[in-house]
């Protein structure tokens, strides 16, 4: 497998501006992977963290973390995300403790895989519910601060969406969802200026992928393109692409970064 490159804060400074300085941007499941690697990045440029997970002490390193990137200012917030009302007062508690959210990164995510024929209505209802109707509870909920800002929403949603994948009906179900929702909002909000879109990340590098094992992970980059899996700083670098200048102009898409597997 060849080495992914490696990013770190000089090569971010120097490769760009603090432009979320001071603006909020809300993450949800900030604890590991894909949503600490954002979280960071976001960090890096300027930007206030909220930053969500199942529980509020699982995202205390990732705190920890953005304020030493240069965050003004990080909290750890403990959430099920798929609870449409704790999730409304969460977003309360952040536009009183932190200010309104300018950007909101859609990220919260599990997988529950079986083949169709064994898997459970709790198991798909519970990845439909966390991954789908998750987004969709902090979209509304943060829906009014970001037509106030402008702001920025990026539904964290997955190749398996676009492909499918046997065993993953839920999953794939629940993120093919997730980039019908990113072109209805993207629609509705338009007018407002605020920009939505969505990534669809390949194989990358985390806890959930982790799962597969060492020569299960080795076939599977060799069946990539580019002949690795990616990172979470991957994923984290399209977040920046979409909620910087770079992306003003962007809405209701969809970024696929995957190495090429999709191809
Ligand atoms: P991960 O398992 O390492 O982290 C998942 C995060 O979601 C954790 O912070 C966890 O606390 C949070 N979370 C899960 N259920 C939650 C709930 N009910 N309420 C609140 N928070 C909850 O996952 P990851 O690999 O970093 O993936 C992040 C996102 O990227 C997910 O949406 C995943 O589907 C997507 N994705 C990952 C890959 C990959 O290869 N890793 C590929 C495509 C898409």
């Amino acid at each position: 497998m060849s080495t992914p490159p490696v990013l770190n804060s000089a090569s971010a400074s120097s490769s760009g501006e603090r432009f979320l300085e001071g603006k909020v941007a809300l993450v949800t499941g900030a604890s590991r992977g894909i949503g600490r690697a954002i979280a960071e990045r976001l960090a890096l440029r300027g930007a206030k963290l909220a930053c969500v997970a199942t529980h509020a002490k699982n995202c205390a390193e990732t705190v920890d973390r953005c304020r030493a990137l240069g965050a003004p200012a990080a909290q750890a917030l403990g959430v099920d995300v798929s609870s449409t009302q704790a999730v409304a007062e969460l977003v309360e508690q952040v536009q009183k403790e932190l200010g309104e959210p300018y950007v909101l990164v859609n990220n919260a995510g599990l997988t529950r895989d079986q083949l169709l024929l064994r898997m459970s209505e709790e198991d798909f209802d519970r990845v439909i519910a966390v991954n789908l109707k998750g987004a969709w509870n902090f979209t509304r909920a943060a829906a009014r601060s970001l037509m106030k800002g402008r702001g920025r929403i990026v539904n964290i949603s997955s190749v398996v969406g676009l492909m499918g994948n046997a065993g993953q009906s839920n999953y794939a179900a629940s993120k093919a969802g997730l980039l019908g929702l990113t072109r209805s909002v993207a629609k509705e909000l338009a007018s407002r200026g605020v920009c939505v879109n969505a990534i669809a990340p390949g194989f990358i590098q985390t806890d959930m992928t982790a799962k597969l094992g060492e020569a299960a992970a080795q076939e599977l980059a060799s069946s990539i393109p580019l002949k690795r899996i990616g990172t979470p700083e991957e994923i984290a670098l399209a977040v920046d692409y979409l909620v910087g200048p770079g992306g003003a102009y962007v809405t209701g898409q969809t970024l696929v970064v995957d190495g090429g597997l999709c191809l």
